[in-house]
């Protein structure tokens, strides 16, 4: 059975591996990911960081301060500009849902910052917001 799912960036130069069974799968509407997803929301597979892997391809990154006041490590891929993965100070990898070579992995267990979705915003039938 495979414990791992892989994934990567648009063009395939940055590649990673991590946890098949995710921590937490987040669906956030902070006006930070509004921002850098240009959506409505940020879907992020939360491993644990012991569990992920960066494979190959550099990725560049600017660190940030979360609406959580918990710094951020956000990697993208200077090549195609695609989000990836985010490292947050919690012990957790929060990888950009979309990036997984199976993105229907991502089941979102939890709505993060409804208060500031958009009017337009799916947020995920059934999740209490927080
Ligand atoms: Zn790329
Ligand atoms: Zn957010």
């Amino acid at each position: 059975m495979t414990t791992t799912v892989e994934g990567g960036c648009f063009c395939g130069a940055v590649r990673y591996r991590a946890a098949r069974d995710p921590e937490l799968c987040v669906y956030c509407f902070c006006s930070d990911c509004l921002k850098r997803m240009g959506s409505d929301g940020y879907a992020g597979f939360m491993v644990d960081e012991d569990t992920f892997e960066h494979l190959h391809g550099d990725t560049a990154y600017v660190a940030a301060e979360a609406a959580s006041g918990r710094t951020v490590k956000r990697h993208f891929c200077p090549e195609c500009g695609s989000h990836l993965w985010g490292e947050t100070e919690l012990g957790l990898v929060s990888i950009a849902a979309g990036t997984l070579d199976e993105p229907d992995l991502f089941q979102p267990t939890m709505a993060a910052f409804t208060e500031n979705a958009l009017t337009w915003a799916r947020i995920p039938e059934g999740l209490e917001g927080r």
